[in-house]
């Protein structure tokens, strides 16, 4: 059997994820159609499709399958959407979200320079049209708003920071970890005309926002 790309084993993720989660078959189908292994460094590659979170240098990890799952599926964007990520690390959960909104659609900012100058590299290799800034995600892309939704991939302190909340349309949503005392919780915000939605999506551990 020839199985360089590991199509077997994403799609025994996807139906372990299937009955896990309640997300739907447009998220499910991106994770499907992701070859995580192309993103995990090559100690890890094994684990590549292990539900769980893995290093990829620089005191970060890359995200677990079902957090990217449940994430993108709170993002509740549709292809042709555009939408701003706070914290590339190795890419992955770029390109699932790239695979559900399209070409150019994702932007996406990484603090640290090593980690957006690989995850660039490695998004345009593996055909994604996918804009990484090496910058603070305060301050990226703030000519491209407004974007329909924003997520963040690391904890943000006390409250998403305003100066993404404010890069999402009226009627956006914005998906993040947030600390809350010693611990995250997931949250989404919808932005509505009178003021924010905010749902809580329950307990998370995620790298803080720096
Ligand atoms: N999206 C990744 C997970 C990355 S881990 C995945 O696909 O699995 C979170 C990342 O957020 C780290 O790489 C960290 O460097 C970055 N980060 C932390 N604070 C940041 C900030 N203020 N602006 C941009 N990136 C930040």
């Amino acid at each position: 059997m020839n199985d360089g790309d590991r199509t077997a084993e994403r799609r025994d993720l996807v139906s372990a994820l299937r009955r896990r989660l309640d997300v739907s078959e447009q998220t499910l189908s991106a994770i499907g159609a992701v070859p995580r292994h192309e993103f995990v460094p090559e100690a890890h590659r094994e684990s590549a499709y292990a539900d769980r979170p893995l290093p990829i240098g620089h005191d970060q990890t890359i995200s677990a399958p079902h957090m990217v799952a449940l994430m993108t599926d709170l993002l509740d964007v549709e292809r042709g959407d555009r939408v701003f990520e706070v914290g590339t690390g190795c890419g992955y959960h770029a390109a699932v979200v790239a695979e559900v909104v399209g070409p150019g659609n994702v932007l996406s900012a990484e603090r640290v320079p090593e980690l957006a100058a690989a995850a660039r590299e490695r998004l345009a290799r593996l055909g994604y049209d996918v804009a990484v800034a090496a910058a603070d995600g305060r301050e990226a892309f703030l000519d491209e708003a407004p974007f329909d939704a924003a997520y963040l991939t690391c904890a943000a302190p006390e409250a998403v920071p305003d100066a993404v909340v404010d890069r999402v349309r009226a009627g956006g949503r914005v998906v993040a970890p947030v600390r809350e005392g010693g611990r995250q919780r997931l949250v989404r915000l919808t932005l509505r005309e009178g003021g924010i939605d905010r749902e809580d999506h329950g307990g998370v551990r995620f790298v803080p926002m720096r």
